[in-house]
């Protein structure tokens, strides 16, 4: 398996609006980590051109604080989508889909690959390169998130386009699949230098996304402001009288610029929804359950938030800057608050910090991998001690540690299931902003309860009749739903 490794922290402005969890990109580190950082800027060539003055010119010299960073696992054999592509086969054989269905979701309907200039703030120019790969939309326009992060690749952003078809079609959500992404470090770029970024890849898309074609959503190292940016760019684009229905493009904008309520704090909702139907069914009580979390960021930090109102208490955090553990409790509020102003978990006082290796190894009854993919590989696995993993994050465990979780019979809620909230709100989003309505948080939650412990029920189901794992089950779910579609509809010509 092929692993991503862990940034180091880095310094640069990033202001959130959706959410403190988002501000992990916030100014954090000391003068000798900004020296090893440009170092690594010149290595791993992320970004280029421009002069090595573009990238300091928003830091601002901020107090030292430790960081317990280590390094990411060895790199892995398999790339994401050769991952997903293992976990297709596997659903195939179950699902039965035509012939025809299993051709088609072998490889996305396109990939859009721009390149384009920026200038920073000092006068220098960069070049970029951002992606967007639009994998199926036979249930409806792409939809997907964009994602801004150096280790940005198109096999990658490949594979979480084709996340996003399976995770529409289990949801029932009338939309189909892509994602996109930039290879950018946006912890090291000021507001404006990122808001010239996003406009300008927006309009380097230009008729490649739209309200009825393809509609992005903030993601990794994305935000509701980020949002807005795109939308305001694409709106600038329409003619005057078609400005206000393109508000659409868009889903997970702030809520004053046309968002719905309710969608920051979506796909940790959508987590916890999923735990609580897990919970159900074994009559384990939340009240009191121990759980750890990895990213603190907009997944992370809202399940944690949610869980601990049902009573369930958080006893470890990691993210990209250190692994913190307290068996007593550790605050989500706080430490969100923490994290805003801090830019990570690293430094929080009322924990200890550990290991990496020793947040793995922490006795809880559950954890959320709410960060990077691949980061529960067979040496993660071996460590951990919980009954059952929700995979906030997309692609968090490699087969290797699926096999190990399972042979322990450590339960995984998987991706496409445990985190499908963000999209499911992102339909209500879009429905409001073409209805010119603006729904209740009550009614938002009420209906993703629905539709999350729906699309429960039929993986459970699906996983029953066959006896396949609830990966492949809610995978199989989603195929069978497609392959109705496409029979229905034919191919043509
Ligand atoms: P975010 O940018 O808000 O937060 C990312 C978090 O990951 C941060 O806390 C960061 O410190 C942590 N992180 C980064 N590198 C790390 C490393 N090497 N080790 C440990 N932690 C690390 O991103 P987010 O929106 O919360 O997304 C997190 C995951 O959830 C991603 O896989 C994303 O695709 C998935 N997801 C997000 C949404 C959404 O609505 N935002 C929806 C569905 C799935």
């Amino acid at each position: 398996m092929r692993t991503t490794p862990q940034p180091k922290m880095e310094r640069g402005f990033f202001r959130a609006v959706g959410g403190p969890g988002s501000r992990w990109l916030a100014d954090c580190t000391s003068e000798e980590e900004r020296m090893e950082r440009d170092e690594a800027a010149g290595e791993n060539g992320a970004e280029s051109g421009g002069g090595a003055k573009g990238e300091g010119a928003a830091s601002k010299p901020t107090k030292k604080r430790p960081v317990v960073t280590e390094p990411a696992p060895p790199p892995a054999d398999l790339s994401f989508y050769e991952v997903h592509l293992q976990h297709l086969a596997e659903a195939i054989e179950a699902a039965e889909p035509s012939e025809a269905v299993r051709l088609i979701l072998r490889q996305p309907k396109s990939e859009i690959v721009v390149n384009f200039p920026v200038r920073m703030d000092d006068g220098a120019w960069r070049q970029y390169t951002g992606y967007r790969v639009q994998h199926n939309n036979i249930l409806g326009p792409y939809k997907g998130g964009m994602r801004f992060s150096p280790h940005v690749t198109q096999e990658e952003v490949k594979a979480l386009a084709a996340l996003m078809t399976y995770k529409c079609a289990l949801l029932g959500v009338p939309f189909g699949g892509a994602k996109g992404g930039i290879r950018i470090k946006p912890w090291n770029h000021s507001r404006t230098e990122l808001e010239r970024v996003t406009r300008r890849f927006t309009h380097d898309l230009g008729n490649n996304i739209g309200p009825e074609y393809d509609i992005p959503a903030p993601d990794m190292g994305t935000n509701a402001q980020t949002m807005v940016w795109m939308m305001d760019t694409y709106m600038n684009g329409s003619s005057v009288n078609q400005k206000n229905a393109m508000r659409a493009v868009v889903t997970g904008k702030s809520v004053s610029a046309g968002g719905s309520v309710g969608r920051d704090k979506a796909t940790g909702q959508g987590v916890v929804y999923a735990i609580d139907e897990w919970a159900e069914e074994r009559n384990f009580s939340l009240d009191g359950a121990t759980f750890t979390v990895q990213g603190f960021g907009n997944v992370g930090s809202h399940a944690a938030r949610i869980l601990s109102r049902a009573g369930a208490i958080l006893v470890g955090v990691n993210d990209h800057t250190g692994s913190i553990h307290n068996a007593s409790g550790i605050d989500p509020m706080a430490l969100s608050t923490w994290v805003a102003e801090h830019g990570g978990v690293s430094g929080y006082g009322r924990a200890e910090a550990c290991t990496r290796d020793e947040f793995f190894g922490l006795a809880a009854d559950l954890f959320i991998p709410a960060a990077l993919e691949f980061q529960i590989g067979r040496h993660e696995a071996q460590l951990l001690q919980v009954k059952c993993v929700a995979e906030g994050a997309n692609g968090p465990t490699t087969p290797e540690g699926e096999a190990v979780l399972t042979s322990k019979g450590i339960e995984i809620i998987p991706d496409i299931l445990a985190n499908a909230g963000g999209v499911v709100v992102s339909y209500f989003e879009w429905v409001q902003n073409r209805r010119s309505e603006t729904w209740l948080l009550s009614e938002v939650d009420s209906r993703l309860k629905y539709m999350l412990g729906n699309a429960w029920q039929r993986m459970r189901t699906f996983a029953r009749e066959r006896g396949v794992s609830p990966r492949t089950a809610s995978l199989a779910v989603a195929i069978r739903r497609l392959d109705e579609v496409y029979a229905e509809r034919g191919i043509f010509p």
